[in-house]
């Protein structure tokens, strides 16, 4: 069941892709199991998956020692700064630094492992005030910030839109995001790096694809509901 889940969307994905005009093998998916169980886990590994999502650090603690170390974990939920000492290493990419603060904390912890943490910047591209995600305004500082810190790297930007029924509404806030990343480096991003957009979750995966995704977060398209 999950491997067919799995293998249409890896089938979605690559049309995707195509029908923009890119080359799929530069579209990662992330497999999103928070609340899913190890059985679960254990068969999308099976079935050839290699980076796995977790939303909660607590929850994640818990599972990823139970899997094949050579698996990759990221975390794509909120992280809130007293947990930032056991996500640092634990996570291969954190999806969700959306602070000077948090990223400060993140580079301290680093540090005092003698890690260097890849991370991506969470933006709000709806100006609406969301939960989480750095506000466009800041983000030019935010970026010479990082590039001054020895203890992460950053690899580039995630969001997450707000909810539409038609994804077709989210279209333009995945271009948002797009645009955006392609200032980078006139704030400090090296110009010669790749910059990662991780955009995209069931509901609207194909279209931030169309709109340059590089990595999407597919939990319920996966492993069914939660
Ligand atoms: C849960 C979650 C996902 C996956 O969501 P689905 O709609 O189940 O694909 C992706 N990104 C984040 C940040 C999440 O919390």
């Amino acid at each position: 069941m999950i491997a067919e889940r799995l293998e249409d969307v890896r089938e979605r994905v690559y049309k995707a892709a195509l029908r923009s005009g890119r080359d799929p093998d530069t579209i990662a998916i992330v497999a999103v199991s928070k609340t899913h169980a190890s059985e679960q886990i254990t068969e999308v590994i099976n079935a050839g998956q290699r980076i796995l999502g977790e939303s909660r650090v607590q929850e994640a603690l818990e599972k990823i020692p139970m899997f094949d170390s050579s698996i990759e974990w990221h975390l794509v939920g909120h992280l809130q700064t007293n947990k930032v000492k056991y996500a640092v290493k634990l996570f291969r990419l954190i999806h969700s630094v959306d602070s000077i603060k948090l990223v400060d904390e993140v580079n301290r912890r680093s540090l005092d492992m003698d890690h260097v943490q890849p991370i991506l910047l969470q933006v709000d591209v709806s100006g609406e005030i969301s939960k989480h995600g750095l506000e466009l305004p800041k983000i030019p500082q935010f970026i010479h910030h990082v590039s001054t810190l020895k203890g992460v790297k950053l690899k580039g930007l995630m969001t997450i839109p707000p909810y539409f029924d038609d994804p077709e509404e989210v279209r333009p806030y995945f271009r948002k995001l797009h645009e955006l990343s392609k200032k980078l480096p006139k704030w400090g991003y090296p110009s010669d790096s790749k910059i990662e957009l991780s955009m995209g979750m069931t509901h609207d995966f194909e279209i931030a694809i169309e709109e340059g995704a590089t990595i999407v977060r597919i939990g319920t398209a996966i492993f069914g509901s939660r």
